[in-house]
C-alpha cells in the first residue's frame, strides 16, 4: 500500500502550518517540532502536489508477496455442539467444491470434537478430498482459544489457501481470532464467494448499508478467511465417499483454558424462519398492527411462518427474530409470499434464494417483482381476501 512520507529534516514551523492548512483532511499533526500524518490520511496526494518542493513524498511500498503456489486446498471448518454438525458447513463444503473447480485444488474438512467419527462420514458423504480430524476430550465444547491452537496447527502443517467458516455467533467469534493469530485477513458476512484460477479468493458481501457490493481479496496473504450466512448455498448432494481421513497429532496443541465451563443450558426451541418452508413477509404497506389478522387464514392454511420487513420490527409489532435481510436472517424457503414489501437490496439479500416467490404490491414498478416468480399487482388489502378465497378452493378441491 502507497503512503505519504514527511522529511521532517525540510520542515520549519512555517512549512508545518503551511501543510496542515492545505491538507482537507486534517491529517497532519505538529507537535514538538515534529510533522506526522495522522490516520484521516486519504493518500489524494495534495501536499506532494501543491506543498513545499520535497517536503512530502508519495512511496509505493513494495506488495509483500507471498508464493501463492505454496498454499493448496479449500477448507471448510465443521462447526459442531454436542458432536453434531450445523448444516452450514455443509453448504461451505458444496461451495468450495464448486471454487475447486476453477483452482483445481482439494477440498478439505476441518474436523474438531471428542467424538468426531459421524462427523467425518458426513463430510466425507458431502465429497470432500480430504477430512483432517482433531479428535481429544479437550475438544468436547467449543473453547476458542483452544480451537484457535488447533486451527493454527492445522494451518502450520498443511499451508491450505483458504479456510471458510459459517457466520454463526461461533464462527464469528473464532474466525477473527484466527486472523489475527495467523495475521491474515477476514471478510466476515460474505453472501458471495468467487476465485481467480490463481487462487486468490473474491469476498463478495454488501457494504456501505447494502448501496454497494464489495469484492474483497487478500493478494498478498494466507490462508484466506471468510465466514458466510448459513443458507446462503445450497447443500451438495450425496457421494459415494472417496476422500481419505487424517487423525492429526494432537499432543503438541496447547489444551490450557483461561476459561472454565462450569455448566450449559440449552434455550428453549423457538421457531426460526430461517428453517421454514413456507414464509408470509409483510411489509410496511400494513398500516396498522390489528390488520396482519388480515394474514391469518393464509398463515394456516399454508402452515407458514410469519416474516416481516426492518420496519415492522423498530415499530415493536414483531420480535427481531422474525426479520428478513442483512441485519435480520436469511431465509431459503419453498415458498415466500411478500406483502407490501418494497425489496429494498437489505431486504433482498435474505431471501432471493427462495424456491419460489411471489410478491404483491401497488407499485408495478416493485424491486421484488424482478426476482418474483409470481407478481401481484394490487393494493393488499384487496389482494389477500382474493387470494384466500383462492387457498380455500384449492383446499377444497384436495380435500
Ligand atoms: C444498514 C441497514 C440494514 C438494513 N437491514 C434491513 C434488513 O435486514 N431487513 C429489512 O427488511 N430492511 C432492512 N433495512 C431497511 C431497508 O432499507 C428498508 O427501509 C426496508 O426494508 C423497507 O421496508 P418495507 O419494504 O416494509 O417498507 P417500504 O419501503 O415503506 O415499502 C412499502 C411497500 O409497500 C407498498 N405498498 C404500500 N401500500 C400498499 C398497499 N396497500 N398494497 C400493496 N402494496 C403497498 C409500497 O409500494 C412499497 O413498495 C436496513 C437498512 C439499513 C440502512
Amino acid at each position: 500500500m502507497a503512503y505519504i512520507k514527511v522529511n521532517n529534516d525540510k520542515v520549519t514551523p512555517d512549512i508545518a502550518k503551511k501543510l496542515i492548512d492545505l491538507c482537507p483532511f486534517n491529517a497532519f499533526e505538529y507537535t514538538d517540532m515534529y510533522l506526522s500524518i495522522n490516520a484521516s490520511c486519504k493518500i489524494c496526494k495534495m501536499c506532494v502536489k501543491k506543498g513545499p518542493d520535497g517536503v512530502c513524498e508519495l512511496v509505493e511500498s513494495v506488495k509483500p508477496c507471498v508464493d501463492k503456489t505454496k498454499y493448496k486446498g479449500i477448507a471448510v471448518y465443521v462447526e459442531q455442539r454436542n458432536n453434531v454438525a450445523h448444516p452450514v458447513s455443509w453448504e461451505l463444503i458444496g461451495k468450495a467444491k464448486e471454487l475447486s473447480k476453477v483452482t483445481q485444488e482439494p477440498v478439505y474438512a476441518i474436523v474438531i470434537g471428542s467424538d468426531v467419527k459421524h462427523m467425518v462420514e458426513e463430510a466425507l458423504a458431502y465429497g470432500v478430498d480430504r477430512v483432517f480430524a482433531y479428535e481429544h476430550e479437550a475438544y468436547r465444547d467449543f473453547d476458542v482459544q483452544v480451537y484457535t491452537n488447533v486451527v493454527e496447527q492445522f494451518f502450520k502443517t498443511h499451508q491450505n489457501n483458504v479456510i471458510l467458516f459459517g457466520s454463526t455467533p461461533q464462527g464469528r467469534s473464532f474466525a477473527p481470532r484466527i486472523a489475527a493469530r495467523l495475521k491474515t485477513g477476514l471478510t466476515a458476512d460474505c453472501t458471495m464467494l468467487d476465485i481467480k484460477p490463481d487462487g486468490d479468493l473474491l469476498q463478495i458481501r454488501p457494504a456501505f448499508g447494502g448501496n454497494i457490493m464489495a469484492k474483497i481479496n487478500t493478494p498478498n496473504h494466507r490462508p484466506q478467511l471468510a465466514t458466510i450466512r448459513y443458507k446462503m448455498f445450497n447443500l451438495p448432494e450425496k457421494v459415494s465417499p472417496f476422500g481419505q481421513v487424517s487423525y492429526e497429532e494432537t499432543h503438541a496443541i496447547n489444551h490450557a483454558r483461561k476459561t472454565k465451563l462450569i455448566q450449559t443450558t440449552d434455550k428453549p426451541k423457538v421457531k426460526d424462519i430461517s428453517e421454514a418452508e413456507v414464509i408470509i413477509a409483510v411489509g410496511r404497506a400494513f398500516r396498522k398492527e390489528k390488520d396482519l389478522e388480515l394474514i391469518q387464514p393464509l398463515v394456516q392454511k399454508l402452515n407458514a411462518e410469519v416474516a416481516c420487513t426492518r420496519p415492522l420490527i423498530e415499530n415493536g409489532w414483531f420480535d427481531a427474530k422474525h426479520q428478513i435481510g442483512l441485519s435480520g436472517r436469511t431465509v431459503k424457503p419453498k415458498l415466500i409470499i411478500n406483502l407490501g414489501i418494497s425489496g429494498a437490496v437489505q431486504y433482498i439479500e435474505g431471501m432471493k434464494e427462495a424456491e419460489l416467490i411471489i410478491s404483491v404490491n401497488q407499485d408495478e414498478h416493485n424491486k421484488l417483482f424482478d426476482i418474483s416468480h409470481y407478481s401481484i399487482v394490487g393494493n393488499i388489502y384487496d389482494v389477500l381476501p382474493e387470494l384466500n378465497k383462492l387457498i380455500d378452493q384449492i383446499w377444497k378441491v384436495n380435500a
